[in-house]
């Protein structure tokens, strides 16, 4: 069993709902959901957006971490995330980053490092957004980074000092 860390959000009107359709779906798909954090509300990261839901869920599971990013984008696209319209939605304003139903990324497949053409992790962002340390460090806060070889209270207080 590994234990694989996720971060979901949403900036849909009923994000909180599909946050937890989406914890739901994890459980039964992906493996036991054996700690999640509050719900964290942020203003949209790197886009002009309205504010997203967060929340971080750690799951016991026997899948590969390519199996976890396949059941992601399934319970992405049962959620209603259209990945086409979002392309639309990039060219037509520009911007990095488009509205999402849900968005769920792995953070960590227990202490292992991947970099191949579909997966990154460490999650490579997650040391500068606040919406994914705040919820991480309230359910693992003494987890070591595996790469940047600090945890992530003291990532936290870091990036809060700088
Ligand atoms: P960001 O990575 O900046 O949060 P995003 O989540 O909006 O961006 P998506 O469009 O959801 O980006 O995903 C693009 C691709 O990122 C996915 O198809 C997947 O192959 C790849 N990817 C690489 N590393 C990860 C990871 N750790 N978790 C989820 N997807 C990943
Ligand atoms: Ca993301
Ligand atoms: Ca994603």
């Amino acid at each position: 069993m590994a234990r694989v860390v996720l971060i979901s959000g949403s900036n849909a009107p009923a994000a909180d709902s599909l946050l937890s359709q989406a914890r739901g779906m994890v459980d039964s798909r992906i493996g036991k959901v054996v700690c999640a954090s509050h719900l964290y509300r942020s203003r949209a990261w790197g886009f002009d957006a309205p504010d997203f839901s967060n929340q971080v869920l750690v799951a016991e599971s026997s899948l590969s971490p390519d199996a976890v990013l396949d059941a992601l984008h399934e319970i992405e696209n049962s959620l209603g995330r259209d990945r086409r319209r979002e392309e639309r939605e990039k060219a037509a304003t520009g911007q990095r980053y488009a509205s999402r139903p849900i968005d769920i990324d792995i953070l960590f497949y227990d202490r292992e490092v991947i970099a191949t053409q579909r997966l990154t992790v460490p999650h490579p962002l997650m040391a500068e957004r606040d919406f994914v340390l705040d919820p991480l460090a309230e359910v693992m806060g003494d987890f070591v980074h595996p790469t940047l070889g600090k945890s992530i209270a003291q990532i936290r207080k870091q990036r809060s000092k700088a």
